[in-house]
């Protein structure tokens, strides 16, 4: 059975570093497409302009050519509160227990995955790709050195013959692209043009985000 895979991320705005990840995972493992699932954020740390609206309109831009790459907007159009352990969950009752799901992460997402709420009940849930990010190295805490002793997994085919539970690390074309030096681009006036889709800047223009704010 075909692997459901998936990127979460604030995606503000969405680059060519999540979009390459995206396509790279995508022909790694062979499966049809990659979901690319834009996560709600607490109001207190939304940016002026930046709706929650906003960042799924520029997933829904970035993917439109692209049949290998698609938009889930589960967690915005959701009224919970998007805690990943219930969107696997949800994910889980709709696939079934037996098809292999794979949760993306970035090598700073993952550093950090040991705050998430109910992190001990992901490895039951699905399987974690973690990959490689300039700026951050394989340095983990203790509880997530002890994660990889139990779930580390070194092959793709480890991840499409089990449902979950692995947790493979993979190295792809190193892009040292973030949101947040897009984001500053932006707010000096410089452009970011190259660093992600035009169809994604040409939004960003036309609804005037990241402007500084004077
Ligand atoms: P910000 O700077 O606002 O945190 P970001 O560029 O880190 O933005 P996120 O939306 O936070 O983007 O990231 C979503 C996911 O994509 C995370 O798992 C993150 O680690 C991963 N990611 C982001 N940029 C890259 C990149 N250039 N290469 C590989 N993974 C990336
Ligand atoms: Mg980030």
């Amino acid at each position: 059975m075909a692997a459901h895979v998936f990127m979460g991320g604030t995606f503000d705005p969405i680059h060519n570093g999540h979009l390459r990840t995206a396509l790279e995972i995508q022909q790694w493992l062979g499966v049809d497409y990659v979901n690319l699932m834009p996560s709600k954020r607490p109001v207190h740390r939304e940016a002026p302009g930046c709706r929650a609206q906003d960042r799924l309109a520029m997933v829904e831009l970035a993917v439109h050519n692209e049949p290998a790459l698609r938009c889930d907007s589960r967690e915005i159009d959701s009224d919970q509160a998007s805690y990943s352990v219930y969107t696997l969950a949800g994910l889980r009752k709709e696939l079934g227990a037996n098809q292999p799901v794979c949760m993306v992460l970035g090598m700073d997402a993952f550093l950090g995955l040991d705050s998430w709420h109910c992190y001990e009940d992901i490895m039951s849930l699905c399987h974690i790709i973690v990959v490689a990010r300039p700026g951050y190295a394989l340095t983990p805490n203790k509880v997530l050195a002890d994660l990889l002793k139990k779930h580390q997994a070194t092959a793709r085919e480890a991840l499409l013959g089990k449902p979950h539970g692995h947790i493979v690390i993979h190295e792809l074309t190193p892009l040292d692209i973030s949101a947040t030096d897009i984001r500053s681009l932006l707010q000096k006036g410089l452009s970011p043009r190259y660093l992600l889709p035009e169809a994604v800047l040409d939004y960003i223009e036309k609804m005037q985000l990241y402007k500084a704010s004077d």
